[in-house]
C-alpha cells in the first residue's frame, strides 16, 4: 500500500466514526470545474488587479469593475459544472457522513452539486443585491448586456453578492463556521492555502478543540505542517473519488 492509499484508508475510518465532520473548501476544489484560484500557476492574480474586488474601488468606478467581473465570472466560469469532489461531499451529506460544507468559494457549485447544509462564507456570485435598497436578484434575471446593471426597485447600484475586499462577513455563514469549529469532530479542509482572513482560522480552532484535520491539496499549505492530522496529497477529484471508494464500500470492521 502507497503512503496516500493508508492515509485514504485512515481518513475514511475517521470519517466513518465522526458524531460530526466538516468540510472545509476552498478554491482549489473548483479548479477542475475550470475555474482557477486566485494565487499560483495560471491564478487570476497573475492576470488582474486585485484591486478589481476592493469594494471602495467598484464603488468609484462601477463601470470598469464590472466589465471585469462580467469578464471573469459571468462569461468565463458562469457555466462551470460541479466535478467529482463537489458531488462526493453531496453524496456524504447525504448518507449522513458530513454535517456541514463551509465554503470560501462564490461559485454555486457545492449546492449545485446536491449539497444542502452549506455556508457561502464569502458570498455568492450567483446572485446580485442592490446597494442602495438592498434588494436580491438571480444574476439570471439581470440583464448585463448593459453596465452596470441597475436596481428596478430603486434604481440603484447592482453589486455582485459576495464579499469584496473591505466588506465584513455576513453574520449567518460566520456564526455557523465558528460553531463548526467547535462542534466537529472532523474537519475536512479541500483546496485552500489558509492565507484568507478571517476564513483561515477555522480550521485551527477545530484543531484545537480536537477535531482530526483531514486536508486534500496537490500541494503543501498553511495547514499542513501546522495542523493537519492526515495529508492525501492529489488533486480533489482524484483524492474524494478515492476517498468515496473506501467510504462508501462496506466496512468489515465491527464499528
Ligand atoms: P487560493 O487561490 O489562495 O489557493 C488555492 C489552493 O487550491 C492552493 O492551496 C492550491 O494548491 C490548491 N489547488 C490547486 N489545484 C487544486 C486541485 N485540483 N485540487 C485541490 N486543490 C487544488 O484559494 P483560497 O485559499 O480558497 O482563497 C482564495 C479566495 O479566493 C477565497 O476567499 C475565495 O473566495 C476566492 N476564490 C473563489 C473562487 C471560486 O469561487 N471558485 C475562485 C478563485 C478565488
Amino acid at each position: 500500500m502507497t503512503l496516500n492509499e493508508k492515509n485514504i484508508h485512515k481518513a475514511a475510518e475517521f470519517l466513518r466514526k465522526s458524531k460530526f465532520t466538516t468540510a472545509y473548501t476552498g478554491a482549489g476544489i473548483s479548479v477542475e470545474s475550470g475555474i482557477p484560484p486566485f494565487r499560483g500557476e495560471g491564478g487570476l492574480w497573475t492576470k488582474y488587479d486585485p484591486n478589481l474586488l476592493d469594494i471602495d474601488h467598484f464603488i468609484q468606478d462601477p463601470l470598469r469593475a464590472w466589465e471585469i467581473i462580467k469578464e471573469i465570472y459571468y462569461s468565463h466560469f458562469g457555466s462551470a459544472k460541479p466535478n467529482k469532489a463537489h458531488l462526493v461531499l453531496a453524496e456524504m451529506e447525504q448518507r449522513g457522513l458530513l454535517g456541514r460544507t463551509i465554503t470560501q468559494n462564490i461559485d454555486n457549485l457545492h449546492q449545485e452539486a446536491g449539497c444542502k447544509n452549506v455556508f457561502d462564507f464569502h458570498g455568492n456570485s450567483k446572485r446580485l443585491v442592490c446597494l442602495s435598497c438592498h434588494t436580491y436578484y438571480a444574476v439570471t434575471d439581470v440583464n448585463l448586456d448593459h453596465l452596470p446593471p441597475a436596481c428596478r426597485q430603486c434604481g440603484g447600484l447592482l453589486k455582485p453578492d459576495y464579499v469584496f475586499f473591505g466588506e465584513s462577513i455576513p453574520q449567518i455563514p460566520l456564526s455557523a463556521a465558528y460553531e463548526a469549529a467547535k462542534i466537529s469532530d472532523v474537519f475536512l479542509i479541500i483546496g485552500t492555502t489558509g492565507e484568507v482572513m478571517p476564513a483561515n482560522q477555522f480550521p485551527l480552532i477545530a484543531k484545537e478543540n480536537g477535531a482530526t484535520i483531514i486536508e486534500v491539496n496537490p500541494h503543501e499549505s498553511n495547514y499542513t505542517s501546522a495542523v493537519t492530522d492526515i495529508f492525501l496529497q492529489g488533486k480533489a477529484t482524484e483524492m474524494m473519488e478515492l476517498l468515496a471508494e473506501a467510504l462508501f464500500t462496506p466496512s468489515l470492521d465491527n464499528d
